[in-house]
């Protein structure tokens, strides 16, 4: 979570740092900041809110050539102009951002710090009096920097500049992103990811997890802990930057849910071969075949495909899978079978706490594949194995096209197995999820009738009921937390059988419910779930899949392979969310309290 910048060259670095932060800000963005350095020493410009108010509020008339940006996702100390990052030491020499959590930044401030006033009440300024008393000991800023990123423990990217140096941006990193982007001409520049800098340049250079980076005009030398310089290779970032722009539409929420069709075509093509069958890595192949329990591991609206990942692999594999939320996996682990295999999904590859899971299986010896979108991030590095989502950036902050993308994969992955297992299969994912994608095309043209769903069932309501039996269940789940993500009406996904142990106690006059209905097996005992709420003054909405479907039902899904309705059901529910969340007025692509790509645990 948060987003860092950081420009030295000869260009005006306001602007830079403006659009750099513009295009982070699904990261973060309860407060922002940037500070500048020219002759007359470090501008500081920090506002609560967005980046739009941070414009605002940087002087135009201040002008320099070198400087860093950050917006923030707050996690020690609230929102404030205080709070906001950048964080300067103590006389102001140094100036620092950091994207993480710095798990003992109290033990460093009663340890080195006891004499420093400090100024607010983050983790963050800790890093930043450390660097300004260790060079008051040391005498060099370099020694003073590497001295204290080997004292942290915790999360963290960071930038620090130095008012008497404006050549040099210090760089450093640890479980969070960075990257430095490099220039043609005089200039390079640091990131926590390409796409906030694919303006400028499309060559990067990667970070690793405690190395100390000094990044200059004409150069980037990186460098281990103990001081040895490390030599690395660029590469070029294959963005479009067209992809991240929202171009017609009102927000990326709704270019993203378009894009699915898009995408789920692109998968095909991407896991073809010539003779029309799955292309897999042997390996990840070899990897399946010889596990005899697969743990997924996610958080989410990842976790939700998991679910549906699992009753793929299960049914069609016959591979016995649990699925895991990632935060709470290390305190409840299983008892592991003999040979595991662990798969990580996460849209950005940097989800903390699926990577902290991550570090302790490997420790443990057992082997990871990593299901993402992003094929150089710390969970596709850090595994034996990636599949790529190949889903295009996502910026909403709420997930569409990675849910979506993440099926797809895992039923490609599944198929894989059974065939190379040896099992017939009357299914060819292929053509399959060709059929799914024209599906989801007449879907994504029927937003009128969502529309109408949201104004007629969610308009002034505080609750709402999602229910859904088989893997129609898992798809209430991924619909509720849509809803409750950028509504914030208080929405619960439950299994249409479960309902009358409990909950149903909530049932009011005109209490909304959603249910689904796609799966054959089911389809009756769904509909008695409906009847019970609608005898006690519910207002039900049904959404059945084309065969399956009865009079009355509000909106019926074009039918598709049974295994794959997820991908289809799951298009009204993001819709109706939206729609939802228009008509309440709410910030679509960036509600309230949260941020995209989590990576403090
Ligand atoms: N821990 C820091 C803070 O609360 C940084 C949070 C972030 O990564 O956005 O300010």
């Amino acid at each position: 979570m948060c987003g860092i910048v950081g420009y030295i060259g000869t260009e005006d670095t306001k602007e830079i740092l403006l659009r750099g932060l513009e295009k982070l800000e699904y990261r973060g963005y309860d407060s922002a900041g940037i500070s500048v350095l020219n002759e007359d020493g470090v501008h500081l410009f920090k506002v609560k809110g967005r980046i739009a108010a941070l414009r605002d509020a940087v002087d135009e008339k201040v002008s320099s050539t070198m400087g860093i940006g950050h917006t923030r996702w707050a996690t020690h100390g609230a929102p404030s102009v205080d709070n906001a990052h950048p964080h300067q030491s103590a006389s102001g020499r140094f100036t620092l951002v950091h994207n993480g959590v710095i798990e003992n930044y109290t033990q460093l401030r009663d340890e080195y710090l006891k004499d420093v006033e400090l100024k607010s009440e983050t983790d963050t300024e800790v890093i930043v009096q450390l660097v300004e008393k260790l060079y008051e000991q040391q005498g060099d800023v370099t020694e003073a920097f590497r001295t204290t990123v080997s004292l942290l423990h915790g999360s963290y990217a960071i930038a620090l500049i130095d008012e008497q140096n404006a050549e040099k941006i210090y760089v450093a990193k640890n479980k969070s992103p960075l990257l430095v982007g490099l220039g043609d001409n005089g200039f390079n520049v640091v990131s926590s990811d390409a796409m906030a800098m694919i303006q400028v340049t499309d060559r990067f250079v990667e970070l690793m997890d405690q190395e100390v980076v000094i990044v200059q005009r004409d150069g980037v030398q990186i460098q281990k802990l103990d001081g040895t310089v490390v030599e690395r290779d660029s590469y070029v970032a294959e963005l479009d930057a067209s992809d991240i722009e929202k171009g017609t539409y009102p927000h990326f929420m709704l270019k993203e849910i378009d894009e699915q069709p898009f995408v789920i075509r692109k998968i095909v093509q991407e896991y073809k071969n010539e003779h029309d069958n799955i292309k897999l890595d042997a390996d990840i192949r070899k990897a399946m075949q010889k596990t005899d329990r697969v743990y997924i591991i996610a958080a989410g609206t990842s976790y939700h495909a998991g679910l549906v990942g699992k009753q793929l692999i299960e049914k069609l594999a016959k591979v016995p899978v649990e699925v895991h939320v990632a935060s709470e996996f290390s305190y409840n682990m299983p008892l592991l079978s003999e040979k595991p295999l662990f798969i990580f999904i996460s849209q950005s590859g940097e989800t903390a706490d699926s990577r902290s899971v991550l570090v302790q299986i490997k420790e443990m010896g057992h082997p990871a594949l990593t299901i993402t979108n992003v094929p150089g991030s710390t969970l596709s590095r850090e595994a034996d194995y990636t599949l790529h989502l190949h889903a295009g950036p996502e910026i909403a902050v709420a997930s569409t096209k990675a849910y979506t993308a993440q099926i797809a994969v895992l039923a490609i992955l599944a198929v894989d197995t059974a065939k190379a297992k040896g099992f017939d299969l009357d299914f060819d994912p292929l053509q399959e999820l060709a059929i799914v994608a024209s599906s989801m095309e007449s879907l994504c043209d029927q937003k009128e009738e969502m529309e109408d769903i949201a104004r007629n069932y969610l308009a002034t309501t505080r609750n709402c009921f999602y229910l859904g039996r088989g893997v129609d269940y898992f798809v209430a789940q991924e619909g509720a937390l849509k809803l409750k993500e950028i509504s914030y009406i208080q929405a619960e996904g439950f299994a249409g059988g479960e309902l009358k142990h409990g909950t149903i106690a909530l049932i009011e006059e005109n209490t909304p419910v959603i249910a689904l209905a796609t799966q054959e097996s089911v389809n009756y005992s769904i509909r008695a779930n409906v009847q019970e709420v609608v005898a006690r003054g519910a207002n039900a909405c049904i959404i059945s899949m084309e065969g399956l479907d009865q009079e009355n039902d509000t909106f019926v899904v074009p039918k598709v392979h049974e295994l794959l309705s997820p991908l289809v059901s799951v298009i009204p529910l993001q819709l109706i969310a939206y729609y939802a969340a228009l008509h309440r007025e709410c910030d679509v692509d960036k509600p309230r309290n949260l941020a995209k790509s989590v990576t403090v645990e």
